[in-house]
């Protein structure tokens, strides 16, 4: 029986202790997209099964003026776990980025965002609009240092051109967290010394990406657990659409990486993840 139980304590992520309580982890997804097309189908689902795991937060990074009813409409099915973000993505940002960073700013001045997110530079896919997307991540850092909000940030193929733009832009009202990072031990250096965040998901657990290595040496106070759903699902899910669920999968990689327990690692990220939202 107590085989049985702790079987059903690994598979469902509960917490074992000396007087056989289970509990779910405390768990704070803070990027996952769930109100994009990949989960029209199951939406609740998704929602549901992340709960039962321990998540009890949902933090929603803004793509553009496209998706931002269906993110209201996640907000009002789940208004204590769901927390949306305004911004306008750098792999939206083309001859109309204007239009859309008037939508941005309105969503500033009408709604009460947790964050001006998901903003940066992407050279990845697109150098055509170069100028815009630095232009656009400049003005929606103005704003969140106007909004006293913090920023989430998405650097792609982009790191020395982000870090131009935060080195300008620097003072003590920049904050917020660099999203999906998976940059060297320096570029981890650089972004905390800045003063933000480091958001880990699924990379970590990916063999030969390296970053188990880097975070290795950083300090845990430092960083706060994302999944990126549906993008990027960590292994053993690699590969397949991932949810936010899984952060369960990113949390253990980074209790191993670190040697500590996982329910210490679910308290310290938790802990990040409200403090840096403002919901400490
Ligand atoms: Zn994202």
């Amino acid at each position: 029986m107590i085989i049985r139980q702790l079987n059903l304590a690994i598979d469902d992520n509960y917490c074992f202790f000396g007087n056989s309580i289970f509990w779910p982890m405390n768990l704070i997804d803070t990027h996952t997209h769930l109100y994009v097309e990949q989960f029209d189908e199951d939406q609740d689902e998704v929602v549901q099964s992340a709960l039962k795991q321990g998540i009890e937060r949902f933090y929603i990074p803004s793509i553009d003026s496209a998706y931002t009813q269906r993110m209201h409409n996640l907000r009002s099915a789940y208004p204590e776990q769901v927390y949306l973000m305004a911004g306008l993505h750098p792999g939206s940002v083309d001859e109309n980025y204007e239009a859309e960073l008037e939508h941005v700013k309105y969503r500033l001045e009408t709604e009460t965002p947790c964050a001006v997110g998901e903003i940066g530079i992407d050279l990845y896919w697109e150098q055509k609009y170069q100028d815009q997307q630095v232009d656009a991540f400049r003005q929606q850092i103005r704003w969140a240092k106007a909004y006293k909000l913090p920023i989430v940030i998405h650097c792609r193929a982009a790191f020395d051109e982000v870090f131009a733009v935060l080195e300008q832009e620097n003072d003590d009202q920049l904050y917020g967290i660099f999203h999906c990072f998976t940059g060297n031990s320096d570029q981890a250096k650089r972004a905390i010394d800045l003063g933000f965040y480091l958001g880990i998901g699924g990379v970590v657990t990916f063999k030969n990406a390296g970053l188990d290595k880097v975070i290795r040496n950083v300090d845990p106070q430092h960083i706060v657990l994302e999944t990126d759903a549906p993008y990027l699902a960590p292994a053993p899910k690699r590969g397949k659409r991932n949810e936010s669920a899984y952060l369960t999968y990113i949390a253990r990689k980074l209790a191993d990486i670190w040697g500590l327990p996982m329910e210490e690692v679910a308290n310290i990220t938790t802990k990040n993840a409200l403090s840096v939202f403002n919901h400490g």
